[in-house]
């Protein structure tokens, strides 16, 4: 099958990769002309594991395509899928802006019929919206369906993510559409789910909000584990062998970040606003997570006697998880910003994100190429993302170049009772 995709983020251009390999002719669509003529020589805007190479296969295989023309992409796709960026507005909404210029511009090249989907992450009734807009734009004689297919790949694993999902949901108004998506679909590992649009477009929300959810619960929980003497580790392990409960994404921490749930949180609380439903469950999740950060900030602070003048401080880890060099709402930057103001020095490591961070930490922080590097002379280590090379370190040395072996395990990688034995002050999130 012919297909294009609009945009070439995350979830745009894994999508596509994958979609090419699996023996389609691609079309990508962006709108920067480096980026594309980057992209024409396989190189991605952005690091995610074996993504780099997928590109080049199928570049070269001749089935992968890049360009800043709409008509030459949805021209010959049987199916447009929409794949940008769907940030927060100020007041928490998600922000339609570039939805809506992509339905215009593929309204405006639709000729014979096409599906035209939405994976980007959109309210109930966009969809709708974008039939309009279509409608409006596009030429007479041409027609389409909407659909939504809503996506779930996970930035580090979104190759493997893409390959074998647990779902596939497709939302579809038209017969027609449907048994096409189903048919583009069939290599693709997952169980499908057939609905309405709406329906697609809310499982997406509900998804990341009780993920989002998890999070929080499992942070509040570390919370009162602090203040009764219990371990959160633990608390949740007994919690989570409960078969109806599991203990997956009870994860204790410095909170969730990423381009997903902080916004899709805050964009399902105003959804429901505009509904006449106060999601009071969803504004204590978002309000348990901005907590954590300013948790964390106070825990170095009190240590420090309240004030980290002189101090110097080796953040390891600024990416919102591991495997990815996403900064996007990551909790490192608040904390980070948090131990500034209080006056420390701030020395920072990370596999690779250090390039997205120097364009979003402040520029007095302190970049270096090796955690061992960053703790060197430091008075106290953060870690901030669970890195697998972090819970690989040695130990020994990491002590050995700390002027105070303090560690603020921010994610909870390593054992309280080992690290005390080994000599280091140690703070965990929910266990001492
Ligand atoms: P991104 O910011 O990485 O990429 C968005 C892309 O869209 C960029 O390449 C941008 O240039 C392009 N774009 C924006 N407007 C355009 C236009 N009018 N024409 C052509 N290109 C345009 O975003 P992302 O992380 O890939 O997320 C895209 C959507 O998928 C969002 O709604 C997000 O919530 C959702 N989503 C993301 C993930 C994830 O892990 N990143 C997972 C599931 C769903």
């Amino acid at each position: 099958m012919t297909i294009a995709f609009i945009g070439h983020g995350y979830v745009g251009l894994v999508t596509a990769a994958v979609f090419a390999d699996l023996g389609n002719t691609v079309w990508v669509v962006g709108r920067t002309k480096e980026k594309i003529e980057q992209l024409k020589k396989g190189i991605a805007p952005f690091y995610e594991p074996g993504l780099s190479e997928l590109v080049l296969r199928n570049l070269k295989a001749g089935r992968l395509f890049f360009t800043l023309d709409y008509e030459e992409a949805v021209a010959p796709s049987e199916v447009v899928f929409i794949c940008v960026g769907t940030p927060s507005t100020s007041n928490g909404e998600a922000d339609l802006t570039n939805v809506i210029d992509a339905a215009q511009s593929i309204g405006k090249s639709l000729v014979g019929y096409k599906v035209v989907v939405t994976k980007s992450t959109v309210p109930p009734g966009t969809n709708r919206r974008i039939s309009d807009i279509i409608l409006k734009n596009k030429p007479d004689g041409a027609s389409f369906a909407i659909a939504s297919v809503p996506e779930f790949l996970r930035e580090g694993t979104a190759i493997r993510d893409t390959h074998h999902p647990d779902r596939v949901v497709i939302g579809t108004t038209s017969d027609r559409a449907q048994q096409l998506l189903v048919e583009l679909h069939k290599p693709i590992d997952g169980k499908t789910i057939l609905c309405n649009v709406e329906t697609a477009e809310l499982i997406k929300y509900a998804s990341n909000a009780l993920l989002s959810t998890k999070i929080s619960f499992a942070n509040a929980i570390s919370i009162l584990s602090e203040k009764v003497g219990a371990d959160v580790e633990i608390v949740l392990d007994g919690v989570g062998v409960d078969k109806r409960l599991g203990r997956s994404f009870l994860y204790p921490g410095v909170g969730y970040g990423g381009s997903c749930f902080p916004k899709d949180v805050r964009a399902l609380i105003a959804i429901a606003k505009t509904h006449g439903y106060d999601f009071s469950l969803l504004r204590a999740v978002d309000e348990i997570n901005k907590t954590m950060g300013k948790q964390f900030i106070q825990k170095v602070v009190t240590h420090f006697g309240g004030n980290l003048k002189g101090k110097r401080i080796a953040v390891l880890g600024l990416s919102f998880k591991p495997d990815t060099d996403d900064m996007r709402e990551a909790p490192s930057i608040g904390i980070i910003q948090g131990l500034l103001e209080k006056g420390a020095t701030i020395v920072a490591f990370d596999p690779v994100a250090i390039p997205n961070a120097k364009k979003i930490l402040p520029s007095t922080v302190l970049y270096v190429n090796d955690p061992h590097e960053a703790v060197r002379d430091a008075d106290a280590v953060a870690i901030l993302t669970e890195w697998n090379e972090f819970r690989q370190l040695d130990i020994i040395r990491l002590a050995k170049g700390l002027r105070t072996p303090v560690l603020f395990d921010g994610r909870n990688i390593y054992d309280p009772h080992k690290m005390k034995q080994l000599g280091f002050t140690y703070y965990g999130v929910g266990r001492m």
